[in-house]
């Protein structure tokens, strides 16, 4: 006996990535590959503590079935929060989800058709393109620049039912919007009618200054805002969150219910237990100050190794460097050959919607230890070398 699948059974890939850490996390292979952080950053005695506190005082409410919304105190945290960094939203707007990749999937469900045109940026995040290609869109890369989207390129994007895009230390290009091309890139979205999707799961692990508000600050009833707690607290509690305007909160919420009922109550109650007295405020600059350092690592290892012809940014918050090595090089050739030597990165081909830039590769700094960095660094450099020469 067969199944016979859904038409978007077939279009469901597994993720590149995935694939690629099978093959790069063997034992002695240094992994610039993976997108995960850093797991000594993991509140694991506060997460005990307030654990204990939740099964002692609520055990019953935190161990049954719960709101499909998500936990009343949690949302109202989000949204205060959310109000301190410019973007004014309600309690009710805030649906809390099982991660961000949860609202993802809710987002493409309410908003896709068959047909549908999904703009995105080139490169985007590849768990997005995962989560909407079920529901069958075609998708439209905006043309960007190092500072995101550009408010011309916008134009192709007409029509499409929205614009998805990563202001803050984007995965996987580390770039971050200005404050004048968020304004250029709202403007522009506003004037052709083109609803906005801002997914930001880095803003808080910004090394120099804060990244200006969000784009949904800018159009509060034309932006959906996602947010996680994956990179700031931990990402197996698998806690995100949805904001969107009002109209649209009943069907985020009825996709919601069908998905999973509700993001689990005990992962809700601990972290809020945790995050509402201020928990955050003395424990996220930690993770900054160290992934700023191994970021301040990566830097000095690529200047000091990396051939004339590569170029890189120099990301100012998140978890990953963008390198583009010369014109003609396939990172995914090079892959085996870093491998083989001791190193792994993921190659940028991935991360396009179209016209993937196969010259582009994709380095995360913060599992890493600063002296791994710099041989991981080397043996990329010494393997680009040799595959040229
Ligand atoms: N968006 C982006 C840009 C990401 O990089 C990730 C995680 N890699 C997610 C969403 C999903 O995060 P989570 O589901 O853990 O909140």
């Amino acid at each position: 006996m067969t199944f016979q699948q859904a038409r978007r059974a077939a279009r469901m890939n597994p993720s590149i990535i995935r694939e690629i850490l099978k093959v790069t996390e063997r034992p002695g292979v240094i992994s610039l590959a993976g997108g995960l952080p850093s797991p000594d950053t993991f509140p694991v005695d506060a997460m005990r503590e307030a654990a204990e506190r939740v099964l002692r005082d609520s055990p019953r409410e935190a161990l049954q079935y719960a709101a499909s919304e998500g936990h009343g105190p949690l949302r109202e945290w989000v949204a205060q929060r959310l109000g301190a960094q410019g973007l004014a939203v309600e309690a009710s707007q805030v649906l809390i989800t099982t991660g961000s990749q949860q609202g993802l999937d809710l987002v493409g469900k309410v908003l896709i058709d068959a047909g549908s045109r999904v703009a995105v940026e080139s490169p985007t995040y590849l768990g997005a393109l995962q989560a909407f290609t079920p529901y069958e869109p075609e998708f439209v890369a905006v043309d960007c620049d190092d500072d995101g989207p550009l408010p011309d390129a916008l134009e192709a994007a007409r029509g499409a039912r929205f614009l998805y895009a990563l202001p803050n230390f984007q995965n996987p290009s580390g770039r971050c919007m200005s404050e004048a091309r968020r304004a250029a890139v709202v403007s522009r979205a506003m004037a052709i009618g083109l609803p906005i999707v801002e997914d930001n799961p880095y803003g808080d692990l910004w090394f120099e200054t804060p990244p200006p508000a969000p784009l949904a600050s800018r159009w509060s009833e034309g932006a959906i805002y996602l947010g996680s707690f994956s990179k700031v607290l931990a990402p197996g509690l698998r806690l995100g969150y949805v904001v969107a305007p009002k109209p649209l909160c009943p069907k985020l919420l009825q996709a919601k219910q069908a998905a999973d009922l509700h993001t689990p109550s005990f992962n809700q109650r601990v972290v809020h237990e945790v995050i509402r007295e201020g928990f955050l405020e003395q424990h996220v600059p930690t993770i900054r100050a160290r992934y700023k350092a191994h970021r301040d690592a990566m830097r000095a290892a690529m200047e000091r190794h990396m051939p004339a012809g590569c170029h890189w940014n120099v990301p100012v918050g998140g978890m990953f460097f963008w390198v583009e090595l010369p014109e003609g090089v396939d990172a995914m050739a090079l892959l085996p050959h870093a491998v083989e030597r001791g190193m792994a990165f993921v190659p940028g081909a991935a991360f396009y919607a179209e016209h993937p830039k196969a010259n582009t590769l994709r380095l995360s700094f913060v599992t890493v230890s600063p002296e791994r960095i710099e041989q991981g660094v080397a043996i990329l450099a010494q393997t680009l070398k040799e595959h040229r020469a």
